[in-house]
């Protein structure tokens, strides 16, 4: 047996039954690295303190043997943040597709709407509330 084998057996031994890492633990640390980043920047000392103390309340859920607690603070978590998640998922998809794809809204439901690029001008048809409208993509 390999020494990389018996540190990840004895890894597993020692993470069995303990919760793990989840979208919650995720956030926490990519918000503790921004307040670093920002503490650094600008010289605060108390945004550096609460990222370390968030790191610590992360490793504390990640330790922890409470599996049902920390799953229904990552289920509230989930809940809270869902059209912020989206949000982002949404720009992030619009950033990919920029060049293949037009965006736009709806004008009468505000829904979002996406045509493939370089075909002129269309007429739109809402998939949402089935409103037509022209535009050029
Ligand atoms: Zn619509």
């Amino acid at each position: 047996m390999k020494w990389t084998d018996r540190l990840r057996a004895s890894l597993a031994r020692f993470m069995a039954g303990r919760y793990g890492v989840d979208q919650l633990g995720y956030a926490t640390v990519i918000l503790a690295l921004a307040l670093t980043v920002l503490g650094e920047l600008f010289r605060v000392v108390l945004l550096k303190l609460l990222a370390d103390a968030l790191l610590i309340v992360c490793f504390a859920r990640l330790l922890s043997r409470n599996r049902v607690k920390r799953a229904q603070e990552n289920q509230l978590y989930l809940q809270k943040t869902q059209r912020a998640r989206k949000a982002v998922r949404e720009w992030v998809n619009r950033v990919k597709n920029g060049k293949r794809y037009r965006y736009f809204v709806c004008p009468q439901c505000r829904a979002r709407l996406r045509v493939p690029r370089g075909v002129g001008k269309i007429t739109v048809t809402c998939k949402k509330c089935g409103n037509r409208f022209d535009k050029k993509a």
